[in-house]
């Protein structure tokens, strides 16, 4: 972790600054802490592989002991929740050996690791939404010179959308250590991971961030009202310019796969003290961005049309620039390289090749079939186009296919 982000990091229990305790085992530099322990007035909270772990769950507890007992490898191991020591030693040689893919390494965690469709991601519809929203919000509110905070953020997929818009780099905060982990390390390089609970109060000081966003993940938190309480706590600055967003929610009124614990509408709205925010329905958002090119959160979405969307988006802010029309800005050049999108197999067809989309199983296109309104089943394409790829700027030769997210903005390494 960044010596910087003490500023931000509170106590989520005693609401207390953190500071790292110098008696007990440390690896620190002068702007940065690799392994050690942190107090506050209440507690201790161990830093591992940079990472602050700010719960008290039973792993981090271990991994806190294991760090005061000097062995920082045995606490990285805990956290990943690595306990059969042959599997800990294959994981921990494919992390050291810095060449391996995103897909490798999240293979080597394990088949208990949640990693199956992350590969996909950055083509799943969800994503395509979320991503459109988040860089319309995080370019009125940030401007490059405030920050972002992706709580509940996985590994970190959408938190890459805010590398270039949040001035000190986002924060992307979750329960898993592994994900935010892999977002450090792939998805989202240069972002501040830290550990935490969704459903207790957040490790973070009011007023730190001026984007605070929860895409896909809201519909699973239990204590609801704290939770939407802790966003407006975070944004809450003295210009009152920032954002809340919850992304992707479920809707109580129509079912979807993974249902969660959603509410209704108006129940989601309730959860909003300080300032009324506005709902829109997925579909509307989808079809912005597929069809129209511009994003319009301007939009108010009839009652008849949330009821009947089975995934919301949710945005409160006092920002006057955020609810209007936003053109969808395609970059030219990569964050990480242009790739061809992993939902392809390629075929030999002659002087040609053959991509075809391919989804990984049923589930995948049950859930995610509604790629099919831009990825196209089947493209044919000169053999040596692909020779191009990967590249850091798209070649004039695919912006077509680019543009229908047939080839993708990758994160180095990715498979
Ligand atoms: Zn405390």
């Amino acid at each position: 972790m960044r010596v910087s982000t003490f500023d931000i990091l509170r106590c989520p229990y005693c609401g207390g600054r953190l500071d790292l305790v110098e008696s007990l085992f440390n690896r620190r530099t002068a702007d940065s802490i690799e392994d050690g322990v942190l107090g506050c007035q209440c507690c201790i909270f161990p830093v591992v592989d940079g990472i602050p772990v700010m719960h008290l769950q039973p792993m981090a507890t271990t991994a806190r002991e294991q760090i005061e007992a000097g062995r920082p490898d045995l606490a990285r191991r805990t956290m990943f929740g690595l306990e059969d020591a042959q599997h800990a030693d294959r994981f921990d040689r494919v992390a050291a050996a810095g060449t391996a893919t995103y897909r490798e390494t999240v293979e080597a965690l394990g088949p208990n690791f949640e990693g199956g469709y992350f590969l996909y991601r950055f083509s799943d519809p969800t994503f395509v939404v979320a991503q459109a929203v988040v860089q319309a919000i995080g370019r009125t509110v940030l401007g490059g010179a405030r920050r972002a905070i992706d709580v509940c953020g996985g590994s970190g997929h959408l938190t890459r959308s805010l590398l270039g818009l949040s001035g000190p780099p986002p924060v992307l905060a979750d329960l898993y250590f592994a994900k935010v982990w892999l977002a450090r390390r792939f998805t989202a390089p240069g972002c501040e991971p830290v550990c935490c609970d969704g459903n207790a109060p957040m490790p973070f000081a009011r007023g730190a961030f001026h984007l605070a966003m929860c895409v896909d993940a809201f519909m699973y938190i239990w204590t609801k009202r704290q939770f939407v309480g802790e966003m407006e706590r975070l944004v809450d600055t003295a210009d009152a310019s920032g954002a809340v967003l919850i992304g992707h929610t479920h809707n109580e009124r129509t079912w979807s796969p993974s249902h969660g614990q959603p509410l209704t509408p108006e129940g989601y709205a309730a959860l909003f003290e300080r300032r009324q925010p506005r709902l829109f329905g997925e579909a509307g958002l989808f079809a912005d961005v597929v069809d129209r090119g511009v994003l319009d959160l301007s939009r108010r979405d009839s009652t008849d049309a949330l009821d009947r969307d089975p995934a919301l988006t949710i945005v409160a802010s006092g920002h006057p620039g955020v609810f209007a029309r936003h053109p969808i800005e395609r970059a030219a050049t990569a964050t990480g390289e242009f790739r061809l999108n992993p939902l392809y197999a390629v075929e030999p067809d002659g002087e040609h090749l053959r991509l075809r989309l391919t989804f990984p199983d049923d589930d995948y296109a049950q859930e995610y079939g509604a790629c099919r309104r831009y990825l196209p089943d089947e493209v044919s394409i000169d053999a040596q186009l692909l020779d191009a790829l990967p590249a850091a700027a798209v070649p004039d030769a695919l912006a077509e296919l680019a543009r229908r997210r047939v080839v993708l903005d990758l994160p180095a390494r990715y498979y």
